[in-house]
Formats: C-alpha cells, structure tokens, sequence
C-alpha cells in the first residue's frame, strides 16, 4: 500500500471515454468555426465607404443602366474619346478578392470591336474594403493589374476599360456591394440615382478620384 486513498473505478469502459473526447473536440471545432466564418457574414455592416468614380481624376463619365441590365449595376462610358484602354481605379482602398476572367474572354479588342462575344464578366476585379462592402469592375480590356491577396488604395489603377465577357461595346460595368446585396452607387457621398433596370437612365457625374 502507498497511503494514497484508492483510487475509485471507473465505470465506464476506456472506449466510450475516447468517443467522448472525440465528440467534444468536434463541438470545440464547431464553436470555432462559427466564431470564424458565421459571425463576420451575420455582422451588420460598417458604415459606407467614400468612394469615388472608378475613373481618372477630373474626367466626366456617363453612368447609366438599360432594362435587361440588373438592379443597381452601372455601365460607364467616357463622354469624351475612346473608351478602349481608359484607366480604371479603385473606388476605395482595401484588398483584392478576385482578379482574373468571370465567364470568358471572347475576342473582342480595340482591333476587332465586333469580335466573339464572350460570356459573363470578361476580366475583372472584386475589391473588398472591409465592413462588408465590397466593389466590382467587369469587362477589362486586359488581365488585371493587380493580384488577389494585394493591398490597392483608392485611385490606384487596377485594370484598363474593355469589352471582354458579355459585353456589347467597350465600357466598365460598375457595382457596389453591402453584405449579401447590390446596393445603389454612391460616388463622393452623392447617390448615383442608379436604383433599378426597369427603364433605360442616365447621368453624368465627374470624378473626384484624386487620390490623397
Ligand atoms: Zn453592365
């Protein structure tokens, strides 16, 4: 005998206490992965990003929908000279979340506008800005000029203006995001008016991109 009390049996059967340790760490894991992925998407959303028009400083685009389009997207087009290669920036700092081709490509350049339509976005570019907003440009002329992962500031260049994807003339397709949802664009604090698709709109609106 040691002195020590002995030791009371237990009754359960080494196995079952396995399964227990098992089942255990497989709810510790749950409980992680619903503090990791499930409570950032559910958090409401931050406030609204000063972003600015997606084009060059001081140049004056005309932004605009048509029925077919989707709620809320917006088309650009230059009022003055081509669209073809025009710069494209970020509306706000934050980092990239896709940049490459959504859909395909098709064939359609400055060289052969009427080429091969492709389909879906063509080049593109997903920027999230943190607080669940996030921003979009499709149709770029070129693959991007930034990589997922990267860190861009606003106003920095991204991509060039294109016709790749589904799209019927060179131009940049625009969105903004809020969580789940497309929201209506604000550029510079002031609504686009770009609300819905079931009428064709215009507006003209120049940018105030201009970096720090
Ligand atoms: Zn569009």
């Amino acid at each position: 005998m040691t002195g020590q009390p002995p030791r009371p049996r237990s009754h359960r059967p080494r196995r079952s206490r396995l399964v227990l340790v098992v089942l255990a760490l497989g709810a510790l894991a749950a409980l992680v992965a619903v503090a990791v992925v499930v409570v950032p998407l559910v958090r409401p959303p931050g406030p609204r990003p000063l972003f600015q028009l997606p084009v060059a400083c001081g140049e004056t685009w005309q932004l605009g929908t048509y029925p077919g389009h989707d709620d809320y997207d917006v088309d650009l087009f230059p009022i003055e000279g081509e669209a073809w290669g025009r710069p494209v920036l970020a509306s706000y700092g934050g980092r990239v979340t896709e940049a490459g081709v959504n859909g395909s490509v098709g064939g359609r350049t400055p060289e052969d506008p009427e080429g091969p339509r492709g389909r879906g976005g063509g080049y593109w570019v997903k920027i999230d800005h943190g607080g669940r907003w996030e921003t979009q440009y499709l149709h770029l002329l070129e693959p991007p000029m930034v990589e997922v992962g990267q860190r861009v500031e606003q106003g920095e260049q991204i991509g060039k203006v294109g016709s790749t994807g589904n799209s019927g003339a060179p131009h940049l397709h625009y969105e903004q995001r809020r969580g789940w949802e497309k929201v209506e664009a604000h550029f510079d604090g002031v609504p686009s008016g770009i609300t819905h698709d079931d009428t064709e709109y215009t507006v003209r609106r120049t940018s105030n991109n201009c970096g720090g």
